[in-house]
């Protein structure tokens, strides 16, 4: 993993900091940065959600996330980090990555993976997904 790709939280735990935010107003990160340290998270809505983020992206992360980020997309679909170019096909969705050539990092081993990916049986590629997910966040 690109250690210069920020840690990525599920877009569950997206709205739960989010939501915190508009709860909390302008000082919203102090506050939860607080509440990780307290333990308070845990009361809050959607507390468990908090507590997966103070864990796997932690306090670097909340002292860098932006109001644009958390903001929910306009389209569902996630986009490739490189590119931006929304991720369309099974196969681009489990790998993270767009086959476009005219992604500016476009890896011929990403084309091998979404190959690879795309033969397999949709249980697999969901397991592959989860771990890639987990592994983005612990960056
Ligand atoms: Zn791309």
């Amino acid at each position: 993993m690109n250690p210069k790709i920020k840690p990525a939280p599920s877009p569950d735990q997206l709205a739960a900091v989010a939501a915190y935010a508009a709860r909390h107003g302008r000082t919203w990160r102090a506050a939860l940065m607080g509440a990780w340290l307290t333990g308070r998270d845990a009361q809050e809505p959607a507390g468990h959600l908090l507590r997966q983020v103070r864990n796997t992206c932690g306090p670097a992360w909340l002292a860098t996330v932006t109001m644009a980020e958390l903001a929910p997309k306009e389209s569902a679909a996630p986009s490739c980090p490189h590119c931006g170019r929304d991720l369309e096909t099974d196969a681009e969705l489990a790998a993270g990555l767009c086959t476009s050539d005219d992604c500016p990092r476009h890896d011929p081993a990403a084309d091998r993976l979404a190959a690879t990916l795309a033969s397999m049986p949709e249980h697999e590629v969901d397991t592959i997904r989860s771990a890639l997910a987990a592994t983005r966040c612990a960056a």
